[in-house]
């Protein structure tokens, strides 16, 4: 979540960059094809004017990263006094910069403020354009018709700010999906790992045996393990002790469990295998290994014998995931009642 926060955070940074590099360009060009096309009139020192503080907000920005303040000046600056002003001056064309200035403000604002904000530029533009048509003889002193290069130049320097805008939205977009899709693997890694012991939990068990179940013609075998005395252990040797004999004994049956199947916590000090092969010797094999390394754990950690009991239970075609666990927590129970330290696989009776 917080590199989310962080990249809302450099799209800001970098819309602003946009903002105050396509006013400071645009000032600049605009004051030289001004001073170029026009000479020094007034509407050239202003666009002067606006250059000069389009610079130095602009910078103050960049080099603050705090672009809050910086970008309101330049948009109020941009919006309310310099486009109206080229509008009066150089008549329709300019009415691009207009729907630039609203654009940016959208772009810019926050949520709250971006409806509000563009229909009162929009408003006001729209009283501009009024007065300007009603009654043009008030702008006769300043108003230039503007030659084919000065419109070009217009022209462009909207579309580009656009188009640049558009690209760098887009980018942080698709930059801001990938993340998100990688988060939501992550969630559901976790989701499905018991943070104790890092093999799957239940939910993923019964998640897996559901998919697996509805595979046609599919054998599979769960075993159901418990440790012996656990609570002795426990008592003995404390809690964490304990807590690491459970991690020492996920470790082995993950390792030895190979590609052969699954490993999973069923709770406290039980978990269940998932075998994909139901060969028998293949079980008694792989959980012969796991025995032999757990009572080696408890032999070197603290000179006790550890061991653990369990029952097989083959699934076939129309089992249900219920009847499965009882009848492997029935072998468990029967080999639990014979002794312990032992796997149960068929109930003589
Ligand atoms: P049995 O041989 O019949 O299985 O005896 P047991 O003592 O192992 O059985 P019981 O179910 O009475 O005890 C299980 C113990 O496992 C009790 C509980 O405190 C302990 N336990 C369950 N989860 C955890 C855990 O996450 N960490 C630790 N340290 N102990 C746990
Ligand atoms: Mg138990
Ligand atoms: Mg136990």
């Amino acid at each position: 979540m917080q590199s989310i926060v962080k990249m809302n955070e450099e799209l800001k940074i970098r819309l602003f960059y946009v903002l105050s590099i396509t006013a400071i360009v645009a000032n600049t060009i605009g004051f030289i094809s001004n001073a170029i096309i026009y000479g020094f009139t007034p509407i050239t020192i202003f666009t002067l004017v606006c250059a000069i503080i389009m610079y130095i907000v602009g910078i103050m920005g960049m080099y603050t990263k705090n672009s809050k303040l910086p970008a309101v000046i330049i948009l109020v600056l941009g919006n309310i006094i310099e486009f109206p002003v080229l509008y009066l001056a150089y008549g329709a064309y300019y009415i691009l910069y207009m729907i630039l200035g609203i654009v940016s403000t959208v772009l810019f604002l926050e949520e709250k403020w971006q409806i509000i904000g563009s229909l009162f530029i929009a408003f006001y533009d729209g009283i501009v354009i009024y007065i300007k048509v009603m009654y043009p003889q008030l702008f006769a002193g300043i108003e230039i018709n503007p030659n084919l290069i000065a419109i070009l130049v217009t022209y462009f320097i909207a579309m580009i700010s656009i188009v640049m805008m558009s690209i760098i939205l887009m980018k942080h977009y698709r930059l801001q999906q990938d993340k998100l899709s990688e988060l939501a693997n992550q969630l559901q890694e976790v989701a499905h790992l018991d943070p104790l012991t890092h093999i799957y939990n239940r939910r993923y068990l019964v998640e897996y045996l559901n998919k697996k179940m509805k595979i046609e013609s599919q054998e599979f075998a769960v075993v159901l393990l418990d440790i012996d005395d656990f609570k002795s252990i426990n008592d003995q040797y404390g809690h964490i002790y304990g807590d690491q004999t459970l991690q020492a004994f996920s470790y082995s049956m993950k390792k030895n469990m190979d590609n052969k199947g699954i490993v999973t916590r069923f709770g406290g000090e039980e978990f269940m295998l998932v075998f994909d092969d139901i060969n028998h010797e293949v079980i008694e094999d792989t959980l012969n290994k796991v025995a032999e390394e757990f009572a080696l754990y408890g032999k070197q950690s603290k000179g006790i014998e550890l061991s653990f009991s369990g029952g097989v239970e083959v699934f076939y075609q129309e089992d249900e995931i219920v009847k499965l666990f009882n009848q492997a927590d029935h072998k468990l129970y029967y080999a639990k009642h014979t002794g312990k330290k032992k796997i149960v696989f068929d109930i003589d009776v």
